[in-house]
């Protein structure tokens, strides 16, 4: 069978259902193969070709049946190992005390059934066993030595027992201390923690090697291994690699009787720990840690996928002891996965509003961070290339939280010759209009105004929140309307009948007044809003509020030249440029008079604002304590009235506004004879363009 097909199937079995043994014997052959080959990937090419989700399912499945059929347990099965068997290039050298991995919990069930089995093995009632909650660093495990105190050898993990000698690698990481700062430690000292790549050290690498041509790392955890497993430790030094350490191999000359203690001490003689720990009780304390972490973590300039908790006393620690893979002790509870392998089924393309032609990955669905992706973007043809997607491939999708699925990349080794390269269209894939590409630019466009597709994403824009805000009037109800041929354009909207509405399914009564009133209330909008919603290019909401505090009325706008434009300060020639190309096609005017003739407002809030075009860019500079305003208020004062303000005077500076105590900028404006101005002249200035 093909390997992709293999694996599916052993994903897709339930195999907690299969009751005979003969089956239960070539699955478990299968899943052991399948897990092996990917340790091989991941702990050794450090480019894992399925997801950590899936990882985890097949060594589920492999531990379901073990657990049914105990016979089938071998010494070499990946349910009983550590890591994967080491390729050479590294000296090797044997763990004094075997470098374990963790039990995974996955949901509160398991990390109850967790604490159960610690409580029961121990004999203790729950309130008298204190745990330690720390975050799970994702990266890769390694043990340091000290000897009198200097740092004398490091190594990575391995396979749990026998490690690679990377001592040297691990020189190049500046928070590891060559030298601890405390005489009192024990002649010889073996501590553990984990190396990890900061978030955007891993984004400059994997930019860079894309620049390189050279295949990226699938996320920081494998970036890290791959960096700390470099033969030529000058490319280890190149990566900033970092430290966290957590623990202490087994030390008759140290006394300390817990974890959280070690901790302290471990950070007391110079090492770093992380600082984010916490001692806790009982499943709800453990929980309260878990939940506090779940989205603040995304915050933290490093990978965590979840949080380890540690019985806190070493006695007990000692009488729980350990399998042949995880101390009894400590599990890692694991946040649901934020990256999956799936398929790409098909490429489309997806019309914009201004014309861009985007196109979208369609994905078997796949669940990510608590939801199921189904399409993931591929943002515009440069990236298509440079991912090399193909209809038929596997990729690695990420979703974290409320981002955009995203593909991280293409699995080139799960290709089998069927997939097809995808070509973007040479023409639109809605209307059928010439596309163009213009010089210097991504984006691929539609060059029909007409363009149907452009129409929809144009008028769902319009009613967008942001936008006229109008309640009720989202993408279905227009795709129905322009079915329907209802509306055509943005202004349609507000000739829309009650039973224009009502052939819309779904809209009763009720709902059909509530969007009649809501397209309404819009249309009393401030100018700003409007101008957002007429989807200009390069016209987001903060440049649609920066062009009506500039003028008037809409009607004023339309007439501004490009000169006059681009007098504005923020707004340089290529918005100009477009403000001005869209206030001149006749469809844009057309129907900028239907909204005027159904009485949408086109005047800005701020009266009067010919006048205040007497700041429009002009050049201020603020010097010595201003008392009637702060300098922020000043700044933003100088701003509403189309000014700017800049932090030092030039020939091209307009006025210095000069408060008490004024510093060497008062000397310059002298010197450039530039015009200065008290805070009274400024008030006067403003109060008069009122
Ligand atoms: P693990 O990463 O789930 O947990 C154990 C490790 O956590 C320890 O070895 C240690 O290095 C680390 N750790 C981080 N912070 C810690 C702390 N505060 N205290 C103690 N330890 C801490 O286990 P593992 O054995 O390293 O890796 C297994 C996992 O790797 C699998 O569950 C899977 O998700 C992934 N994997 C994926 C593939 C793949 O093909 N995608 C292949 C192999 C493994």
């Amino acid at each position: 069978m093909e390997e992709n097909k293999i694996l599916e199937k052993l994903l897709a079995t339930d195999t907690s259902k299969v009751a005979d043994r003969k089956d239960a014997q070539s699955l478990t052959s299968e899943l052991k193969e399948e897990l092996n080959k990917h340790n091989y990937y991941y702990y050794i090419k450090d480019a894992p070709i399925i997801s950590d989700a899936d990882y985890d399912r097949l060594m589920k499945n492999l531990q379901i049946l073990e657990g049914k059929f105990p016979d089938l347990i071998t010494d070499d099965s990946p349910t009983q190992r550590i890591g994967a068997t080491l390729e050479g290039g590294f000296k090797t050298v044997e763990h004094g005390e075997k470098m374990l991995s963790l039990q995974d919990a996955f949901n509160y069930d398991e990390l109850k059934d967790f604490l159960e089995r610690v409580y029961k093995d121990l004999g203790l009632p729950e309130d008298e066993v204190e745990f330690v909650c720390e975050l799970k660093i994702d990266g890769s495990a390694v043990a340091l030595v000290y000897e009198d105190g200097r740092f004398a050898s490091g190594a990575t993990r391995g396979d749990g027992i026998i490690g690679e000698d990377i001592t040297q690698n691990l020189r190049t990481i500046k928070t590891i201390p060559l030298k601890l700062l405390k005489p009192q430690i024990p002649p010889r000292l073996e501590v553990r923690g984990e190396v990890y790549l900061a978030k955007d050290e891993f984004e400059k690498i994997n930019m860079q090697r894309e620049e390189e041509g050279l295949a990226t790392f699938a996320n920081p955890r494998n970036a890290a291994a791959g960096s700390l497993r470099q033969i030529d430790h000058k490319m280890t030094a190149q990566r900033k690699l970092n430290i966290f350490l957590y623990g202490a191999a087994t030390n008759p000359n140290l006394s300390i009787e817990n974890q959280f203690k070690l901790l302290s001490f471990l950070k007391d003689i110079g090492l770093r720990v992380n600082p984010n720990i916490r001692k806790a009780t009982g499943f709800e304390q453990i929980k309260e840690y878990i939940e506090n972490w779940r989205d603040r973590r995304r915050d933290l300039q490093y990978e965590t996928d979840g949080i380890v908790i540690k019985v806190n006393k070493f006695a007990l620690q000692q009488r729980l002891g350990q399998t042949s893979k995880n101390p009894r002790w400590a599990a890692a509870f694991k946040y649901p996965p934020e990256q999956q392998t799936t398929k790409v089924l098909d490429i489309t393309v997806n019309v914009g509003r201004t014309g861009t032609l985007t196109p979208v990955a369609v994905l078997q669905p796949v669940r990510i961070s608590g939801s199921t992706v189904s399409h993931a973007t591929l943002h515009n043809e440069d990236e298509l290339n440079r991912k090399d997607v193909r209809i038929g491939d596997w990729v690695l999708v990420h979703k974290a939280g409320e981002i955009i699925p995203e593909i991280i990349m293409s699995i080139k080794e799960r290709r089998n010759g069927t997939e097809r390269e995808f070509k973007m269209p040479a023409r639109c894939p809605v209307c059928g209009s010439d596309v163009e590409r213009p010089e210097g630019e991504v984006a691929i466009r539609c060059t029909s105004l007409a363009c149907p597709a452009q129409q929809f994403e144009r008028i769902v824009h319009f009613a967008s929140k942001p936008a006229m805000d109008i309640d009720g009037l989202g993408p279905a109800v227009v795709e129905k309307l322009l079915n329907k041929k209802i509306i055509k354009d943005s202004a349609d909207i507000y000739y829309l009948k009650y039973e224009d509405i009502a052939t819309v399914e779904n809209f009763k009564e009720k709902s059909t007044n509530n969007l009649l009133d809501a397209i309404d209330a819009s249309k009393s909008k401030p100018l700003a809003r409007l101008l957002f919603a007429m989807g200009i290019r390069f016209v987001g909401s903060h440049i649609a509020d920066v062009l009506s505090s500039n003028y008037e009325n809409l009607d004023d706008l339309i007439q501004a030249s490009f000169e006059d434009l681009s007098k504005i300060y923020e707004i340089g020639p290529r918005i100009a440029e477009s403000i001005t190309t869209f206030f001149k096609q006749d469809q844009n005017l057309k129907i900028i008079e239907k909204l005027k003739a159904a009485k949408v407002n086109f005047g800005s809030e701020i009266k009067n604002i010919s006048k205040k075009a007497a700041f429009t860019g002009k050049i201020f500079v603020l010097t010595g304590k201003l008392s009637s305003f702060t300098r922020d208020e000043a700044k933003e004062i100088i701003e509403k009235f189309g000014g700017r303000v800049v932090s030092s005077v030039s020939k091209n500076t307009d006025m210095v506004l000069v408060g008490e105590d004024p510093g060497s900028k008062l000397d310059d404006a002298k010197k450039y004879e530039i015009k200065t101005i008290s805070e009274e002249d400024l008030k006067k200035m403003i109060e008069s363009n009122d």
